[in-house]
């Protein structure tokens, strides 16, 4: 479609989930931070790893286990490599893992902090709909309603106002999806052709504003 201004915005979390645990430096429970480290230990031929987490007050350190008494040739090489060297790209994700930290923690601290990368994949002149992708590789704990709020510079009620109007359309369509956090592959469909700030919406949808 010509009328379609499409842009992708790639949402990163800034800091990785906490898990309430009870502290026993503190004697009280406390939101843990993952420290970015990991220790392996070796008895035999057999593994173990942990991802360290520390309490904020104290700095008492939480050994998350990654896996335990795993026989070495069962371990994938490039786990074990990124282990060894304890490789910033691979502890991110695992920092992430929301279901490993749920079997531990009885409640997660999720992080509302994003960064947003705007990229225009096409903008056509006349357009009138804007059309965002939303690219979410990591768990982000920001609902998608506060997220289009900030990032297009318009008040909730504004949004909610344009979605009953079926102004605004969501994909997957679930009528709560406003109120839902952000999913990878979403995509929001915006129908701006009688609206006075169009320009204004698309410039900051496309990551510039005109002065
Ligand atoms: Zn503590």
């Amino acid at each position: 479609m010509c009328n379609l201004l499409t842009v992708r915005w790639t949402i990163t979390p800034r800091s990785p989930p906490e898990p309430w645990l009870a502290c026993t430096g503190c004697s009280i429970a406390r939101p843990f931070r993952c420290s970015g480290k990991t220790r392996l230990n070796a008895s035999g031929r057999r593994l173990d790893a942990w991802l360290i987490y520390k309490c904020p007050v104290c700095d008492k350190s939480w050994n998350r286990p990654l896996f335990e008494r795993r026989p070495v040739q069962d371990i994938p090489p490039d786990m074990l490599a990124a282990l060894q060297t304890n490789d910033p790209i691979w502890i991110r994700r695992q920092a992430f893992d929301l279901a490993a930290l749920r079997s531990h923690a009885f409640h997660i601290e999720e992080c509302a902090e994003v960064d947003v990368t705007k990229r225009v994949l096409d903008r056509p002149d006349g357009w009138s709909i804007l059309h965002v992708e939303l690219s979410v590789d990591l768990p982000a704990g920001i609902r998608l309603d506060r997220l289009l709020a900030r990032e297009l510079g318009l008040s909730r009620a504004r949004l909610q106002s344009l979605h009953r109007q079926e102004r605004l359309r969501l994909e997957p369509g679930r009528s709560d999806a406003l109120r839902k956090r952000v999913a990878d592959g979403a995509s929001i469909m915006l129908n701006l052709a009688d609206e006075a700030d169009q320009t204004m919406i698309g410039d900051a949808a496309s990551g510039h504003s005109r002065p």
